[in-house]
């Protein structure tokens, strides 16, 4: 059992603790730090490498990428996907059980022509052609719970069987071709979300049997965020503990989990190092003083 933290500093307050906050987590043996064009390297056990050209081009149009190029955030958004596709390879060849990665900028709204809401590159897009094309996988899984619809990731896959991506977001419920929306109430209960996803793991990725799945996991759902739909903090510990169950159950442990939305960085400092945590299997201690006040 090993975790692959895979980390990329950008500019910005979400993140300002980290890796700091990852104190008494980055100690432990079974805990390797991947550091992606970090400006104060802490410490570091390997370093990330770029993605080349050819496997960018293979998932994104070029007309794309150059206009990626012109926003300025060309090389952030390289080295955030490039965590990505370093945790899947290291995750798929045994080398980690499972890896966390911070991400400087998001997956879910990047298309093969188009970028968005703070995507500019699908990393598990990248990541899953990688694994097809260099080492054979054949049944690839992305669980999305971030708050938003992932436009990008459904594009990217719509042909795309060997690919299942669970996407919850307030959309209507729709399912082609191993695609499946799962609609989330835009006020939803923690039980009634976990009750969901309880259901639709049930009924679509065990039969699946991924070979390995990503998480596209973002807190921008959390009571106070920008995407609130009531959720409380602990709701995200319960879903990490739910579905590293799962992957345990249908597979092998490969998971690779992707911060996605969220903004506020008290609400980054609570939640990430727990959701190593569970990961990891260190002990969560579960102390409500330091909730943050959320309104
Ligand atoms: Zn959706
Ligand atoms: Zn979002």
């Amino acid at each position: 059992m090993a975790t692959g933290i895979f980390f990329h500093y950008q500019q910005g307050e979400r993140l300002r603790d980290f890796p700091e906050a990852l104190q008494g987590i980055l100690d432990k043996d079974h805990i390797f730090y991947f550091d992606a064009f970090y400006p104060h390297k802490l410490r570091s056990s390997f370093d990330v490498e770029p993605i080349p050209l050819e496997v960018l081009r293979a998932v994104h149009s070029s007309p794309m990428i150059k206009r990626v190029k012109e926003t300025g955030d060309f090389a952030g958004a390289l080295y955030s996907a490039a965590g990505t596709v370093s945790a899947a390879v290291r995750v798929w060849s045994g080398e980690i059980t499972n890896a966390f990665v911070f991400t400087g900028y998001g997956d879910h709204h990047a298309g093969r022509d188009f970028f968005g809401g703070g995507c500019y590159f699908n990393g598990a897009a990248i990541a899953i052609h990688k694994l097809q094309r260099d080492f054979q996988a054949q049944r690839l899984a992305i669980i999305d719970t971030d708050a938003h619809h992932g436009d990008g990731t459904w594009d990217l896959f719509r042909q795309n069987r060997q690919v299942l991506y669970i996407c919850f977001c307030p959309e209507p419920f729709q399912e082609m071709n191993q695609k499946v929306n799962i609609h989330v109430p835009i006020q939803v209960k923690d039980e009634d979300y976990l009750t969901l996803v309880e259901r639709t793991f049930q009924r679509y990725v065990k039969n699946f049997q991924p070979e390995i799945v990503f998480w596209n996991w973002g807190y921008d759902g959390t009571a106070g965020e920008y995407g609130d739909i009531g959720l409380t903090p602990e709701f995200h510990w319960k879903l990490a503990t739910v579905v590293k169950r799962w992957v345990h159950e249908v597979g092998q442990d490969r998971l690779v989990v992707i911060l996605c939305g969220g903004g506020r960085r008290d609400l980054a400092r609570l939640l990430i190092p727990k959701m190593i945590k569970i990961l990891a299997d260190l002990p969560v201690e579960s102390n409500s003083r330091e909730l943050p006040n959320i309104m």
